[in-house]
């Protein structure tokens, strides 16, 4: 691991309980950490993981780091302070999205599961920037690589089930009771499709997308 330390970070006031995955989303990897490690930009993570697998602390763990904005999961609007957040070197949507080579696959596999052991993080507490800012994020996307986490372990898993035939209604309360910020109701159904049925992101409340909360619901016992 290659320290690379970022000034951009202060105390934390909650316990950590989740980890938040990036994309940069910038041009290159090289930038992308200039820019977290510059005092102007005001932004950080704990951790970048490039390309060739390579990762770099920026933020000591015990710290505050500056990396979700915004956000809101499970109760927690101060995701910073409860979040350990890894920025994956990817040009992202805008720049162009590529999917994430496996030797950075590998490696964010590693730091995930290090940092979920070492903390006993809960799997659906490992979740993706988009999931916890719809309106805003869509990192890191739809091409990571969430069901090989979901296999170790290492995030959510839906149970099988049976579609609970649930109202739009009553699936937007079932997605606030799972955790996300329901508030604006299409950005979050496409942002539980963007890390849970990734295939297609279309917003609409069908039975597949109805059958996966029920699932992770019932997998954690909700
Ligand atoms: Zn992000």
């Amino acid at each position: 691991m290659i320290e690379r330390p970022s000034p951009n970070f202060n105390d934390r006031q909650l316990p950590i309980a989740m980890v938040v995955l990036h994309y940069t989303g910038m041009q290159s990897g090289a930038a992308a950490i200039d820019w977290l490690a510059n005092p102007e930009s005001g932004v950080s993570a704990h951790y970048v993981v490039a390309e060739d697998g390579t990762v770099l602390r920026m933020v000591d763990e015990t710290k505050r780091a500056w990396h979700a904005g915004r956000s809101y999961w499970r109760g927690i609007a101060d995701v910073n302070s409860a979040s350990i957040g890894i920025e994956i070197v990817n040009p992202g949507h805008e720049f162009g999205y590529v999917p994430f080579p496996a030797a950075q696959m590998d490696a964010v596999h590693q730091l995930v599961a290090d940092i979920v052991a070492h903390h006993a993080i809960r799997p659906a507490n490992v979740v993706g920037h988009s999931c916890i800012a719809p309106t805003r994020k869509a990192d890191p996307g739809e091409l990571f690589d969430w069901p090989r986490l979901a296999r170790a372990g290492l995030a959510a898993a839906p149970k099988p089930c049976m579609d609970p035939n649930w109202t739009d209604p009553g699936f937007l309360a079932a997605l606030g009771r799972y955790g996300y910020d329901i508030s604006a109701p299409r950005d979050a159904v496409i942002a539980f499709q963007r890390r849970h049925r990734p295939a297609r992101l279309d917003g609409a409340i069908d039975a597949q997308t109805r059958t996966i909360l029920r699932g992770l619901l019932l997998a954690e016992g909700l």
